[in-house]
C-alpha cells in the first residue's frame, strides 16, 4: 500500500515550528530523538538567532558576563591509539613527539598561576610512559602547591582504579569527550580496538568516583548524520556533565581523514546554542577548533551561550608540535600570554574573562 505519509525532514521545518520546539526545549529541557533530528536539520540562520538569543539570556542569568580561563598544558604528543582523525595518532610518523618533564609540567603551572589561571588542564595522549604512578606524582605535587587551583585531566581512558587514584591525588576534573554516542559511527572514526561503549563506561566510572566530568563531541566528523547528533544529545542528557567540549571537525592532512570537508561554525554554534538551553548550568567552552576556522569563531562561541576558553600555557617550543588538526591556533590570543588582548575581545561584545577556578554549577540536581 502507498503510504502519502510526509516525514518533516523532507518537508523542512516552519518557522514557527522550529520555535515552538526551542520553546519547549527551554521548558522541559529535552526533546525527543526525532524532534531533535528535526531541528538539528530543518535549521536556519533566522532559527540560529532566535536560539542564540535564547542561549545568552539562560547563560547570563547562571553565569553572568564572565567567561572563565582554563590554562592547557598539553604534556605529552605520544599516544598508543590510531583514531582516523588525530594529527597525533601512533601511525603519524610525521608527527614530531615530545614529552614534558615534571618540573617543566609545574613551571606551567606556576606560569599559569602568575597569569591568573585557577584550572589547569593536563592533557596528552595515551602515553603510557606517564605511568600510574608517575601521574599521581605530579598530580599531588599540583595539589600541594596550588591549593586554591582545580586540576582537570584529559588523558583518555584508564582504569577505573587508575582514575580513582587520581582523584584522591588532588584531581577534581576529568575531560574526556565521548566524540560520537553511536557504535556504528564510532567504528567509521576509529580502529577496532577502541568503541563507543567502552568510552562511555570510562565516563560513567569517572563520575562515579566524583569527578566534575566534561564530555563532547566533534561537530561534522566524517559520516556524521542527524542522527548521530540527537543521540548526543541525548547521551548528553543522561550523562549531565558538568562540562560539554564540542568543536568542528578539522581535517589534518596526515590521516586517513585529510580530504573528508571540515565541520562548520555555523553548526557548531547551533549545536552549543542547543546544549545551552538543554543543560542551562553546563559549562560550555569556545574551543580552539571554533577559534581556528573562523577568526571571531570564540566571540561567536560567547554570543551562541559558551562561557569558558582555554588559553595554551604549554611551552612556546613544543605546541605547534600538539598538532591534531591542521592549523590549529597556539599563538596570538590563543596563548595564555595573550590573556589581556582576549579579555578585550570579550569586553566587545559584552563579557569579560574571570580569575577563579570557575566551578560548574551544574551538580547532581538537575537545577
Ligand atoms: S584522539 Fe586522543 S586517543 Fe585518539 S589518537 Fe589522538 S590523542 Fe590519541
Amino acid at each position: 500500500m502507498m503510504r502519502h505519509h510526509v516525514h518533516p525532514k523532507d518537508r523542512g521545518l516552519s518557522e514557527a515550528e522550529g520555535k515552538a520546539l526551542i520553546d519547549r526545549l527551554e521548558e522541559t529541557r529535552s526533546l525527543s530523538r526525532g524532534e531533535w533530528t528535526d531541528l538539528i536539520r530543518g535549521r536556519t540562520p533566522a532559527l540560529a538567532e532566535y536560539l542564540f538569543g535564547r542561549a545568552r539570556k539562560i547563560r547570563v542569568r547562571h553565569y553572568g558576563t564572565e567567561v572563565y580561563i582554563r590554562g592547557l598544558i598539553e604534556f605529552t604528543n605520544y599516544c598508543r591509539n590510531d583514531c582516523y582523525y588525530c594529527g597525533i595518532r601512533k601511525s603519524n610518523k610525521n608527527a614530531v613527539r615530545y614529552r614534558l618533564t615534571r618540573d617543566q609540567i609545574l613551571s606551567c603551572c606556576e606560569k599559569g598561576y602568575r597569569l591568573g589561571f585557577r584550572t589547569f588542564v593536563l592533557q596528552g595522549g595515551e602515553d603510557r610512559w606517564f605511568t600510574e604512578d608517575r601521574m599521581t606524582g605530579i598530580i599531588s605535587e599540583i595539589r600541594r602547591r596550588f591549593p586554591d587551583c582545580a586540576i582537570t585531566l584529559s588523558i583518555g581512558e584508564l582504569s577505573r582504579g587508575s582514575y580513582r587514584r587520581f582523584f584522591e591525588a588532588g584531581a577534581d576534573r576529568y575531560l574526556l569527550r565521548h566524540e560520537t554516542y553511536d557504535g556504528v559511527h564510532y567504528a567509521r572514526l576509529h580502529p577496532e580496538t577502541l568503541s563507543a561503549s567502552h568510552r562511555q563506561k570510562c565516563l560513567w566510572d569517572l563520575k562515579e568516583i566524583g569527578y566534575q566530568v566534561g564530555t563532547g563531541f566533534m561537530v561534522g566528523s566524517p559520516y556524521q548524520t542527524a542522527e548521530n547528533l540527537a543521540d548526543d544529545m541525548l547521551f548528553l542528557k543522561e550523562l549531565n556533565p558538568q562540562m560539554v567540549g564540542i568543536g568542528p571537525f578539522i581535517p589534518h592532512h596526515d590521516t586517513p581523514f585529510a580530504h573528508m570537508p571540515a565541520g562548520t561554525l555555523e553548526l557548531t554554534l547551533f549545536m552549543l546554542g542547543l546544549i545551552r538551553l538543554m543543560l542551562p548550568k553546563v559549562l560550555l567552552p569556545a574551543t580552539t577548533a571554533l577559534g581556528t576556522i573562523a577568526e571571531d569563531g570564540r566571540e561567536r562561541g560567547i554570543l551562541a551561550g559558551a562561557n569558558v576558553v582555554m588559553p595554551n600555557l604549554s611551552p612556546t617550543e613544543v605546541r605547534e608540535n600538539y598538532l591534531l588538526y591542521d592549523n590549529k591556533l597556539c599563538t596570538g590570543d590563543e596563548a595564555a600570554e595573550s590573556l589581556k588582548s582576549l579579555d578585550q575581545r570579550f569586553r566587545a561584545i559584552g563579557y569579560h574573562i574571570a580569575i577563579s577556578r570557575g566551578d560548574s554549577l551544574n551538580q547532581e540536581i538537575p537545577d
